[in-house]
């Protein structure tokens, strides 16, 4: 991990721009399934756990909620993040109502808008308040979603989440295909719910690189059964 930052913000907010604690901005990402949520939880318990305080933040979770959920059965209240949402303001306006923010854990962070990325590197840069950020790299067309390239860009570290998805084929999961009736999109919409069950009309596969370039499903997965087939 390094401190140094490329960027050359100006914080109008405290201190005279020396290193303090050295709070970081660090951008943790995998495909879909790798753990990511069971991830944040656990960095929030930890950090929780030695009296640090923190907000859990999210956005289009797969709960539909403003809750942070992972497939292994963890949730958590979380705020949602909206558009209008400026997280600078969220935390000041916390500390304003006496409550503590060291850190915060922005889950889906994939799925921010780029404006919230650099309100992360403000909060780090000028108000010393770590940002862990979780999130899918890229979208189901393997292009990198805006949030994430702009976490690529600032964040002090990034981490590709080690906890290994499999492709049906053995190899490692790498993208994250769109299965729209059952064939692998390559156009519309940069964000559709969809889920990870097989019956979906619309869901999401992991995929090894080379099956996602060949739109192989694989028949390991489990298809619906459909008639005449
Ligand atoms: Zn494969």
């Amino acid at each position: 991990m390094t401190d140094d930052s490329a960027l050359s913000t100006t914080c109008h907010a405290a201190g005279d721009g020396r290193l303090r604690h050295g709070a970081a901005l660090k951008f943790f990402w995998g495909p879909m399934d790798c753990g990511k949520s069971t991830m944040a939880l656990q960095m929030n318990y930890n950090h929780a756990r030695q009296g640090r305080r923190g907000l859990v933040l999210t956005r289009i979770d797969r709960s539909l909620g403003p809750k942070v959920t992972s497939r292994i059965g963890l949730a958590h209240d979380a705020i949602e993040v909206t558009d209008d949402l400026d997280l600078v303001e969220l935390v000041r306006s916390k500390w304003a109502a006496g409550v503590g923010v060291d850190y915060l854990i922005c889950d889906e962070a994939c799925f921010y808008g780029e404006q919230h990325i650099e309100q992360m590197v403000e909060l780090v840069d000028c108000y010393d308040v770590d940002v862990f950020a979780f999130g899918l790299a890229s979208d189901f067309r393997s292009v990198l979603f805006p949030a994430a390239r702009r976490l690529f860009e600032l964040a002090d570290s990034v981490e590709r989440i080690q906890v290994e998805v499999l492709c049906w084929c053995g190899r490692a999961g790498a993208l994250n295909a769109r299965v729209v009736n059952g064939v692998v999109a390559r156009s519309g919409e940069q964000v559709v719910i969809g889920d990870t069950a097989s019956d979906a009309d619309v869901r999401y596969q992991v995929l090894c690189r080379r099956h996602f370039m060949a739109g192989e499903l694989g028949s390991v997965a489990p298809q619906p059964a459909l008639p005449g087939m």
